[in-house]
């Protein structure tokens, strides 16, 4: 459903992804993990046209990813950063409703219905009518995967989504996105979190240095990763 061929990025002197290509089945959970700067970001930045790409393409069921579709592809591309990027001016469920109508143009009253349904997915049924500054940071994160849902995703892109959370509030987003995977929804995930790439991931991509340097079953590459590069840095992380 997702394939990404041949991407290259440079910014200056540096080229920061160097040829990366995977592909994603309907269902399938990918986890990208690697050092800082390795180019993890800037490869879903890519993906969804955020950063465009000096070369390679991307294509969301067959469809090549152009600045020509780029509207219609971002609307079946849900991404969830690691600040959460909800409307601070907008209460929780205007923040819901927003993506839907504007860019989906759907009827108010049906955008409130699946906004609700969202939240109820991600157990925030009962803030609706909150602003993000009055929740934790866990609740906004949550909302905000709540926001992407309602866009009917075939793809969820998560930046490191736990990264900005406290220890504590880290795992009621992790059982959210868990339970997505588990309910068969086809995501990229960024993180260190190794419970929920042991769990969740079908597979599990190692970056370094604008590479991937390895990938495979998490439990193959937890248990023996063949790259020297890789064990190293899953020791320090695991
Ligand atoms: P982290 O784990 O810290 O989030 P990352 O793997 O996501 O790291 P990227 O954010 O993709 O890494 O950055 C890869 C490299 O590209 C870094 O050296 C970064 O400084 C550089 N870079 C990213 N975005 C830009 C930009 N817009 N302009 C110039 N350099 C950039
Ligand atoms: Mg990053």
């Amino acid at each position: 459903i997702l394939q990404v061929e041949n991407i290259r990025k440079r910014f200056g002197d540096a080229e920061v992804l160097k040829g990366i290509s995977f592909s994603l089945n309907r269902g399938e959970t990918k986890v990208v993990v690697g050092p800082s700067g390795s180019g993890k970001s800037t490869l879903l930045r890519c993906i969804n046209r955020l950063t465009s790409p000096d070369s390679g393409k991307v294509l969301l069921a067959e469809e090549e990813v152009k600045e020509a579709n780029i509207d219609s592809i971002r609307s079946r591309m849900g991404f969830v950063f690691q600040d959460f990027n909800l409307f601070a001016h907008l209460t929780v469920l205007d923040n819901i409703r927003i993506c839907q109508t504007k860019v989906k143009g759907v009827a108010h009253d049906e955008a409130t219905q699946r906004a609700y349904h969202e939240l109820e997915r991600v157990g925030l049924s009962d803030r609706g009518g909150a602003y993000p500054a009055e929740l934790s940071g866990g609740q906004q994160q949550r909302v905000s995967i709540a926001r992407a849902l309602a866009m009917d995703p075939v793809v969820m892109l998560f930046d490191e989504p736990t990264s900005a959370l406290d220890p504590e509030l880290t795992g009621e987003v992790v059982k959210v996105m868990q339970q997505l995977a588990e309910e068969g929804m086809t995501m990229v995930v960024v993180t260190h979190e190794m419970s929920f790439a042991r769990q969740a991931a079908d597979e599990v991509i190692f970056m370094e240095g604008g590479h991937i340097v390895e990938q495979g079953a998490p439990d193959l590459l937890f248990s023996r990763a063949s790259n020297e590069r890789t064990r190293a840095f899953l020791n320090v992380i695991a």
